[in-house]
């Protein structure tokens, strides 16, 4: 949960963590590896058995670990510069 502010370094990284929201379960396990607390659960009004979670892109450092212990492998990192462009961060 994106709650605490921790301290952060000043520059971005190059490198962020993006959720292929398809093949996200919504299982939490990458809240708990991050950081930086820049994953969030969502759970769609429509339906929410099919949660799944989003990414701050400003708050990401790019470490990895979500990626490394997602045991679905829905994250992919991405080069910074070109999703800040686009705005979204989930591949829906
Ligand atoms: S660990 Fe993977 S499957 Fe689980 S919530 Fe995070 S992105 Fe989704
Ligand atoms: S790459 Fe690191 S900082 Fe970014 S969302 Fe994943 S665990 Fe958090």
């Amino acid at each position: 949960m994106a709650t605490a502010a921790k301290k952060r370094p000043k520059k971005a990284s190059k490198v962020i963590a993006i959720v292929r929201r398809d093949d996200c379960t919504g299982c939490e396990a990458c809240i708990i590896f991050c950081p930086v607390d820049c994953i969030d659960l969502k759970l769609p009004e429509e339906n929410p058995i099919e949660k799944y979670v989003l990414i701050d892109k400003q708050t990401c450092i790019g470490c990895l670990l979500c990626a490394r212990y997602c045991p679905w492998d829905s994250i992919d990192m991405v080069q910074r510069a070109p999703f800040e462009e686009t705005g979204d961060l989930v591949f829906a």
